[in-house]
């Protein structure tokens, strides 16, 4: 198997994240590389031939790893990213008005003095008791920045995201079993607690448990929280990345104020403090007590319909690609995704 014309990796943390990313995964197949000790996934996404892998547990440092060793079995891997689920800032942004909801994108992109990814626990604690976070991450490369770029501008045009057609193909990828799980669970089963009311019990769920009146739904956070079934809203900024889960409110929103830090995660810094990686997370839950798994497939398949949509506009190289899609654009301009090659 000839490993050189794989350029992009794709690093899911976890089997759930992995199996959305299968399920976008073209020609898929597994390989066994020398001298690794794990099995990559490769195929192709358009005209790029891409190579996942899995991390054997969560953390910074198992990310790092699989970064290493995918580096050295794959040598020409030229764009890597990071797609999986995390917990979000609710509101952020001028008064608190740009709402994350659940099954919403977030990508790490350059702000605010960070690259993109701030590893928020790792610095100096200084003689006030207050930690000087060093946490010094690399931004996404221009090549993936620009992608980003050509997407935010494609997602304003008629023709729109094509995240809602990447879900449907996602879950038809999927054991028939398995697909009623990666669904939008729908704004009826989104609730944001107030920040001060606490889950008094992590043996349950908040169903039957938690009071639903200390709960908003998104028609109680105004129109910007409002989503169409399969149409998440991304957004852009500052990921925070730690070993530590976030599990409260208090903490989540002192690193929003902190760092500007809206969607909190555990492995990012491994990759972007060696690497100009992309990282791109669907939001399953708000980072609070009352944190559960029931988005987490849906906010894996947000986050994998995403990267799939930056993947198609990275150059594939051959400074050729196929104009052979035009759907939705009544101008019959190329649509993104499809450049039309350069004369
Ligand atoms: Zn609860």
């Amino acid at each position: 198997m000839d490993t050189s014309r794989y350029t992009v990796g794709w690093i899911a943390p976890m089997s759930l994240e992995l199996t959305a990313a299968l399920g976008i995964l073209e020609d898929r197949t597994t390989i066994e590389a020398p001298d690794d000790d794990v099995i990559y996934h490769i195929g192709r996404i358009g005209s790029h031939f891409v190579v996942m892998v899995v991390c054997p547990r969560i953390g910074i440092e198992p990310a790092a790893t699989a970064l290493a060793n995918m580096r050295r079995s794959f040598p020409n891997i030229k764009h890597i990213l990071v797609v999986g689920i995390a917990g979000g800032v609710p509101g952020y942004g001028p008064d608190l008005r740009e709402q994350i909801v659940l099954g919403d994108v977030v990508v790490g992109v350059p702000q605010h003095g960070s690259g993109g990814v701030t590893h928020y626990e790792f610095g100096a604690w200084e003689g006030n008791n207050e930690l000087t976070v060093k946490g010094h991450t690399l931004h996404p490369s221009a090549a993936l920045l620009t992608a980003v770029n050509n997407l935010r501008s494609a997602h304003m045009l008629v023709a729109g995201s094509r995240i809602p057609e990447y879900l449907h193909e996602l879950r038809m990828g999927l054991n028939k079993r398995w697909r009623q799980a990666f669904e939008d669970p729908g704004a009826e089963n989104d609730h944001l607690f107030e920040d001060d009311y606490l889950h008094p019990d992590r043996g349950r769920t908040c169903e039957g448990l938690c009071d639903a009146t200390r709960a908003k739904r998104r028609k109680d956070r105004g129109p910007r929280a409002e989503r169409e079934t399969d149409q998440p809203e991304i957004h852009y900024g500052n990921i925070g990345s730690a070993n530590a889960v976030v599990r409260s409110s208090a903490k989540r929103n002192e690193l929003y104020a902190r760092h500007s830090i809206i969607c909190l995660e555990m492995e990012a810094a491994g990759v972007m403090s060696d690497y100009q990686g992309l990282v791109i997370r669907g939001i399953c839950d708000y980072a609070d007590s009352h944190k559960n798994k029931m988005w987490q497939e849906y906010a894996a398949a947000t986050a994998a319909a995403y990267a799939k949509e930056v993947i198609l506009l990275l150059p594939s190289g051959t400074g050729v690609q196929k104009n052979n899609n035009t759907a939705g654009n009544q101008y019959n301009i190329p649509v993104y995704g499809h450049p039309a090659a350069f004369p």
